[in-house]
């Protein structure tokens, strides 16, 4: 893998990852961009000590532009984006209208029920392919290895930056999900806290250790590798199941057997093998509805810093189509409550999947 650091017009950084040893990106962007100016704020929530990062500086972001204005093409002459390269592999830039930044200016208090910060950290976009109308499930497997060893290169920079706690590596697909761009990407946030649901899952984690003296992860795949019932396909180095207790109608994790805290720990073997694996689950995703392209998120967990004993780096693929013309949405008892109602059976879910198998 080659890897080229350039700037943008305003200053952001932008990375060309290429399978090409002799690819050059020197292409200089030429347009006149104003550095935004990033006032988030994470504010902890006094009730339930979440962080919630405040970001109102992002509401006039680009929105669904027409496809002859995508900022994710490559550029032309005729037209300028956010790649100055006249075409690219993979190509990850800094988030124009990002939620954290390391620069972020907002006050700092530490009063009783009011800590606020700002929001130091960064957002970085991840362009899969210089084709608008391809998605990830269309790359070919030395494409997404390429994209698996941006997000490892990422994952080992952006956790490196003074502050960071946790890297989460994620794709958005589908205008149903509230994806703003069409063109296949995906992003990456650097926290400079622990993610909620992370911090759930390790106060599991914790927990588990203190009751068996075992790892909740080793104990959790090993159990639904026994069982079965609810795995989908496994490899030599990974296997990807329903969780017993799914929240979303398809939801599949997809583990490696060999627990690691992040994507930097993976060998090559692993690396080697998640390519064909990721790629048949997305497109048993897409074959579920005969609707074509199912809208997922796809989401990368990743231990924090100080969490790297008890955490199991692992994806989490879930739609929120539940029929052909029926989505999933989150509504009182999920939003209000946080307490999910899925009406499908996971174990349904899972043979599902195993029968969209090419
Ligand atoms: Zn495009």
């Amino acid at each position: 893998m080659k890897k080229t650091t350039a700037k943008l017009a305003d200053g952001r950084e932008i990375l060309y990852y290429d399978t090409d040893e002799s690819a050059v990106r020197d292409t200089v962007d030429r347009r006149h961009l104003e550095p935004t100016a990033v006032r988030s704020a994470i504010r902890r929530d006094p009730a339930t000590g979440d962080s919630v990062t405040i970001a109102a500086h992002r509401q006039g972001r680009t929105h669904l532009p027409p496809a002859d204005e995508c900022p994710l093409c490559p550029s032309t002459d005729a037209r300028l984006s956010e790649i100055p390269a006249p075409d690219y592999e993979v190509a990850v830039f800094e988030n124009r209208f990002p939620s954290l930044h390391p620069d972020a200016d907002a006050p700092r208090t530490e009063r009783p029920l009011r800590t606020a910060g700002p929001g130091t950290g960064r957002c970085e976009v991840v362009c899969f392919t210089a084709d608008h109308d391809a998605s990830f499930a269309d790359l070919s497997e030395a494409r997404a290895r390429l994209v698996l060893d941006a997000w490892t290169d990422r994952t080992a920079a952006l956790s490196a930056l003074p502050g960071v706690e946790q890297v989460y590596c994620f794709e958005n697909r589908g205008a149903e999900i509230g994806v703003t761009l069409a063109h296949p990407h995906g992003q990456i946030y650097a926290f400079p806290f622990t993610t909620p649901r992370t911090t759930r899952i390790a106060a599991r984690a914790w927990a588990h250790r203190t009751a068996t003296g075992r790892n909740l992860f080793d104990d959790l795949l090993a159990a639904e590798r026994a069982d079965g019932e609810r795995v989908v396909l496994a490899g030599e180095h990974w296997t990807a199941f329903v969780p017993f207790a799914a929240r979303w109608p398809y939801e599949v994790h997809l583990y490696p057997h060999r627990r690691v805290p992040d994507l930097t720990a993976l060998d090559e073997a692993e690396r080697a093998e998640f390519p064909r694996l990721y790629l048949d689950l997305l497109r048993r995703f897409d074959r579920l509805f005969g609707t074509g392209r199912t809208p997922y998120i796809s989401a990368w967990h990743q231990a924090p810093r100080d969490q790297r004993d008890e955490l199991a780096l692992h994806l989490e693929l879930f739609t929120i189509r539940r029929t052909a013309d029926k989505l999933k949405y989150l509504a009182g008892v999920e939003s209000g409550m946080d307490a999910f109602v899925n009406d499908v059976s996971p174990e349904h879910a899972a043979q599902r999947l195993r029968e969209a198998a090419l």
